[in-house]
């Protein structure tokens, strides 16, 4: 039988204040277990919880980044469970009215389709603490320095149709969350995590099947493969006569695997109730509106005018978006030239893209420890006027990297100035047909193809400083 699959994510970021959610603790991340903790995140009785409302603040940003309806009005519920690193025995979160509603995300797929997938909501909440289990001990530990740090979940509709697309969902929405700046989004140190939610059913029914959560991914590329493993479990189960059950499984990254975990609560396992001690959150429109205004330009937006006013194709929109800082650079160095940007856009994605990789760096770091657009500008100039060929620059580039000079120290201490002075160039011309009779005779016989040989010895002869064009002029009329 066909099957399809049916996907949503429930994404929690971390949001990056200073201060928890309601106490004034740090939320600096890798301090000494229980350092950063005080009567209000521990839970202890008589504590009251006030809002912090750079929270508040920064859900809002984020919820207007996923073009959903901010709510004017809502407030804060107690989701009850018990566990050894939640000290009140409830979670402060929000229930039935969230700080936004129904938002979506634009895909590009590998086709070149977009895809919408719907956003449910977007939920404010607390962190719960963590718990450590000592190797070989039969204890665990708490630390609950993470307890009240605040996070934002989000809900997408189950839109996705494969663990391509919640590929693609996930990483626009970490984008999306890092241009706005609410969070630094870092799967593997906990600031963004995933759950997954995957069910199949036969193709052409519009009922969804039994769904199985998917959590403990902590990288891009684990969600991807849980996922895969997920489906191709649940197809061998069903074809094998068996019924899936509704339950969380915790992905083993090691074996590739989903183990299960326990049955899935319901939301009425929760007992939620309006949180007695926080007050509604009333926004005006103004306020939202102020929120709107401080907002960046959006990755899609800035896509869309960098195919349009750069003559870029959307792949190379895409690249060069994918970090606002990039995507800074990039438009730094067109304002202050006049090359044109798609060649300053094939030199950030062939050259300097592949030196980030190399020096794991961001290109902040490179921007600011190595080439800054001035600098890049300056050799790319030397390139446009003619004093060096495309050839010379990346070595001229690699020398830069190197030796933190500018473009034009080393091409004059090198002496790697083009050479355009044809009374030169006719010496490497003529001892190159000297010295290759045999060729000469090919190309004379009408072998073309020849020509390319001549011009890598000239070249090789010259160093590599001898103006192509000349070369190639001078050649063909000594051949003739
Ligand atoms: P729960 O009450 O178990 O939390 P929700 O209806 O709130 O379930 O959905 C949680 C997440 O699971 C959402 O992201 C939603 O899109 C997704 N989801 C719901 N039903 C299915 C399904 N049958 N298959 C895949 N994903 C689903
Ligand atoms: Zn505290
Ligand atoms: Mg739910």
């Amino acid at each position: 039988m066909e099957y399809e699959v049916v996907i949503g994510l429930e994404v929690h970021v971390q949001l990056n204040t200073k201060t928890k959610i309601f106490c004034s603790c740090s939320t600096e991340f890798g301090a000494a277990p229980n350092t950063q903790v005080c009567p209000i995140c521990m839970g202890q009785p008589g504590v009251l919880p006030v809002l912090n409302k750079e929270v508040v603040t920064k859900a809002v940003k984020a919820g207007i980044s996923l073009n959903g309806e901010i709510s004017k009005y809502s407030k804060f519920d107690r989701k009850n469970y018990f566990y050894p690193d939640l000290p009140k025995g409830y979670q402060i979160s929000q229930f039935d009215l969230p700080i936004m509603k129904n938002g979506y995300i634009d895909i590009t797929l590998s086709s070149g389709e977009t895809k919408r997938i719907r956003i449910t909501r977007i939920h404010m909440e607390e962190d719960a603490g963590k718990l450590i289990h000592g190797e070989g001990e039969a204890v665990s530990y708490v630390d609950f320095n993470r307890a009240g740090v605040p996070l934002l979940e989000i809900v997408s509709e189950p839109d996705m149709r494969s663990s391509e697309e919640a590929y693609l969902y996930l990483k626009e929405l970490r984008n999306i969350m890092k241009y706005i700046g609410v969070s630094d989004v870092n799967m593997e140190e906990g600031s963004l995590r995933c759950d997954a939610n995957v069910s199949i059913r036969p193709k052409g029914e519009t009922k969804l099947g039994t769904k199985v959560e998917i959590k403990n991914m902590n990288s891009f590329s684990s969600v991807r493969k849980a996922i895969d493993y997920e489906i191709s479990r649940q197809i061998e189960l069903k074809e094998n006569g068996g019924e899936i059950v509704q339950e969380t499984r915790l992905y083993d990254a090691n074996k590739n695997k989903t183990f299960s975990m326990r049955s899935k609560e319901e939301s009425h396992d929760y007992r939620y109730f309006p949180e007695p001690d926080l007050p509604p959150i009333v926004l005006s429109e103004k306020e939202i509106e102020e929120i709107k205004n401080s907002l960046p330009e959006l990755p899609d937006k800035k896509r869309k005018r960098f195919v349009e006013s750069y003559k870029l194709t959307m792949n190379e929109a895409n690249l060069l978006t994918e970090e606002r800082e990039l995507a800074d650079y990039f438009e730094n160095c067109i304002k202050i030239s006049k090359i044109e940007p798609k060649k300053i856009s094939n030199w950030i994605q062939s050259e300097i893209l592949a030196i980030l990789n190399e020096k794991n760096i961001s290109i902040a770091e490179f921007e600011k420890d190595y080439i800054n657009p001035q600098n890049l500008v300056e050799l790319l100039n030397f390139v446009e006027d003619g004093t060096i060929s495309g050839k010379i620059a990346k070595q001229v580039f690699e020398e830069m990297l190197e030796s933190k000079k500018s473009a034009k120290q080393i091409i004059e201490s090198k002496g790697l100035k083009q050479i355009t002075d044809n009374s030169e160039i006719e010496k490497w011309v003529d001892e190159v047909i000297k010295n290759n009779p045999k060729e000469v005779e090919k190309y004379k016989q009408g072998n073309e193809k020849i020509l390319g040989f001549f011009v890598g010895e000239i070249m090789k002869l010259s160093k590599g400083k001898a103006n192509p064009k000349a070369v190639n002029d001078i050649l063909r009329s000594k051949l003739k």
